[in-house]
């Protein structure tokens, strides 16, 4: 059952060298999210993946199109939206003198949120970071809190745009067993990426993006069947990050 319905969403932003005149960064996409998937979001930088996030969660204004969650309009009900959706950002900024719990205890009181602090950064494995500064973190430390801050309000949906950019293997590895462990309890996840191993180890099913258009739009398995039939010529198995969380373990260093 689709949760979040997306039909024909458009976003035209000026051309640079030519700003009386506009382009499509997204060009009248369609697509169903289904309720309980991770749903990832490929393409190329500039192929309008992020301003497609951005329209679904009420954060950029949306041009011509519709797109609802869990029957909710956003363009119509932007403040509903917020109560069901959870989104990380690439980069976020935390009022730096306050704790992990403080800046947790703050937006549960901002979202009238009955969970509690300490079930949050369980929840992402930061139990012994709690009297930590998100400034005293390590990266994959800090992609978890800001996931932990996400979760706040229980989303039905939760957004993660690019969450192991920049990560090292066992970090990235660990968020991975945290989307799944999310998805697991009911959680459906939009997630972009431009780590292909990624989006096969976590994604249902995949869109891909180019120059604001869908192009393709499946699971992980039958778009390689479709696209990338031919078997590798040497009967390699697994790859060079296998081999370096091999020799280096899957211990968490952070
Ligand atoms: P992606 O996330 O796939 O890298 P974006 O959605 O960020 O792509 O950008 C799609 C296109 O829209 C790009 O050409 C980008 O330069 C342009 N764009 C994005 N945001 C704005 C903006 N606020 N004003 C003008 N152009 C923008």
């Amino acid at each position: 059952m689709p949760i979040v319905k997306i039909n024909n969403l458009v976003k035209r932003y000026p051309v640079p060298e030519n700003p009386h005149t506009t382009f499509y960064a997204v060009d009248h996409i369609s697509l169903d999210i289904l309720d309980g998937e991770i749903f990832g979001i490929l393409g190329p930088n500039g192929a309008g993946k992020t301003t497609t996030l951005e329209m679904i969660e009420g954060l950029t204004d949306i041009d011509e199109g519709e797109v609802t969650i869990a029957n909710i309009n956003v363009k119509t009900s932007p403040f509903e939206i917020k109560e069901i959706i959870g989104v990380q950002l690439q980069a976020s900024e935390y009022f730096d003198k306050l704790s992990l719990r403080e800046l947790l205890d703050l937006f549960c009181k901002l979202y009238q949120s009955p969970r509690q602090s300490e079930t949050l950064l369980a929840k992402v494995n930061l139990s012994d970071k709690s009297n930590a500064t998100p400034e005293q973190l390590s990266g994959g430390q800090k992609q978890r809190f800001s996931i932990a801050c996400a979760l706040v309000n229980d989303p039905k949906v939760l957004f993660l745009d690019e969450p192991t950019t920049g990560l090292d293997p066992q970090a990235k590895r660990n968020l991975w067993n945290l989307v799944k462990k999310l998805n697991a309890s009911g959680m459906t996840i939009v997630i972009t990426t431009h780590n292909m191993e990624e989006a096969e180890f976590l994604c249902q099913r995949i869109a891909i993006m180019d120059q604001g258009k869908i192009i393709a739009l499946n699971s992980p398995s039958n778009l390689i069947l479709k696209y990338a039939p031919e078997p590798p010529e040497t009967a390699l198995h697994g790859n060079l990050e296998d081999v370096f969380l091999h020799l280096t373990g899957n211990a968490l260093r952070d």
